[in-house]
């Protein structure tokens, strides 16, 4: 044991961890990142950011240097639904674009702006407990690979630890709004399959596809079926993902010029909200909340749950506010804004055709820019789907359609190219 109390100790050094230590450290807090990863390293996720999560990046100074890592812009979100597409900009006129690096590069600049900004990192050190006094989180155990067991303390540990949380495992938090897995999908990267800047989605009978372009001239494509055919569909992976990636005949067509450039990666994941905070401790990104990655929100969830989470430990720490009203400030800011996202994606992870009625309003938004981009925005977690499915904006898209309809047009393909 170093002897010393630290304010916060943070378990896990990704989207979630190297964000909350970086921000703490800079609020001038003694801060410990443990992870047992070493940094670069690659984790089973794609990597897509969107324009909130790119904001986070510019706020905390970091975006210059992801973009020089020679990261494309994504500037056009396309949605394939078979008798037409939705295309639009996922963002605004002051954050326009998504970028998806590659989690080699993204998760190392965290971590490094996590150490500049004054945090202790520790790679390849595995928590192996979390230290309980009364009911109260005081400190964790672990080893350095190959080293001793070490305790360490602090005011506060978060856990940042992903899916399988070794510090919610610890403090048992409520559940809540559960659902089982949804989706299996699997990824890989293409080269020779150049995306122009669009992020590319595809609605196909009991599959959904997806591609967009990162790091080192590669596009990424992933592939997915219902939860349902996991284990079935195990057995050939590469069978069924071709099969996937063959049914948009275009696209079909573009991959057969492309080349695989790595092994196949994929998973299926749960569903669920935690309660993120008790005595001594506190949850962000994943080890906190996660839902289906088919809306790909997670890196941007994660960086405002560290935002969050930074904010209302300051509080607490400081004095200016007690621990749990800082805290559940926090947990409600997160589950209001990320519920309506929850909801959303579970339905689009089914890969059942939408209701009729938002049937609908899809096809009405086509053709009329300003609902494409709604549409665009509420998957890239701009716009919130509550906000573009309310009545008033669905009567909006549907009366702008009715209207279109009744006048002659000059572009029968609908004022933007597919
Ligand atoms: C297939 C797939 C595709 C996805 N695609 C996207 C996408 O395109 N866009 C998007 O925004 N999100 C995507 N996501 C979600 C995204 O990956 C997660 O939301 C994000 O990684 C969460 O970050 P995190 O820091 O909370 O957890 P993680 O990235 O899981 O990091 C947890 C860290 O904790 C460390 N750790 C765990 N236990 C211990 C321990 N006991 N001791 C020490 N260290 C420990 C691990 O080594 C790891 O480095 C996808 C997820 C999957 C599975």
């Amino acid at each position: 044991m170093s002897g010393r109390r630290y304010d916060a100790i943070v378990v896990g050094a990704r989207c979630a961890g190297s964000p909350t230590a970086m921000l703490l450290a800079r609020k001038g807090y003694e801060v410990l990142l443990l992870d047992r990863a070493t940094f670069p390293s690659d984790t089973i996720s794609t990597h897509l950011i969107h324009p909130p999560g790119v904001a986070a990046l510019r706020r905390w100074g970091l975006l210059d240097r992801l973009i020089a890592t020679g990261c494309p812009p994504i500037h056009t979100y396309a949605f394939d639904f078979g008798p037409f597409t939705l295309t639009g900009s996922p963002g605004t006129e002051e954050e326009p674009v998504s970028y998806a690096p590659r989690r080699t590069v993204l998760d190392k600049l965290l971590l490094d702006a996590a150490a500049e900004s004054g945090a202790e990192v520790r790679e390849r050190f595995t928590v192996d407990e979390i230290l309980l006094e009364d009911g109260t989180v005081v400190g964790i155990r672990g080893h350095e690979r190959g080293g001793p067991s070490v305790t360490e303390k602090a005011r506060v540990v978060v856990g940042a630890d992903g899916l399988s949380s070794s510090v919610a495992r610890a403090v048992e938090p409520e559940q809540y709004h559960e659902k089982p897995p949804i989706l299996a999908a699997y990824y890989t990267y293409w080269s020779d399959l150049p995306m122009e800047g669009r992020f590319e989605a595809y609605d196909l009978p009991n599959r959904g596809m997806a591609a967009w372009p990162t790091n080192d001239d590669l596009t990424l494509v992933i592939a997915g079926w219902p939860f349902a055919e996991f284990e079935a569909n195990r057995k050939d992976i590469e069978g069924n993902y071709l099969a996937v990636l063959g049914m948009p005949p275009a696209f079909a067509e573009r991959v057969r010029g492309a080349k695989r450039e790595e092994r196949f990666l994929g998973m299926a994941v749960p569903n669920y909200f935690r309660r993120p905070f008790g005595p001594g401790w506190a949850l962000v990104g994943d080890a906190g909340y996660n839902k289906d990655y088919i809306t790909a929100q997670g890196i941007s969830d994660a960086f405002r749950d560290a935002e969050l989470c930074a904010i209302a430990l300051d509080e607490a720490l400081s004095g200016a506010r007690a621990f749990d009203d800082a805290m559940r400030a926090y947990q409600e800011t997160r589950d209001n804004h990320v519920l309506p996202m929850y909801e959303f994606t579970a339905q689009v992870a089914s890969l059942q055709p939408p209701p009729p009625e938002l049937q609908r309003v899809l096809a009405a938004a086509q053709g009329n820019p300003e609902a494409m981009d709604g549409f665009a925005r509420v998957n890239a977690g701009m716009t919130s789907p509550a906000e573009f499915f309310s009545q008033e904006n669905v009567g909006r898209i549907l009366s702008a359609a009715d209207a279109a309809r009744t006048r002659p047009s000059r572009n029968p393909d609908g004022g933007r190219p597919h």
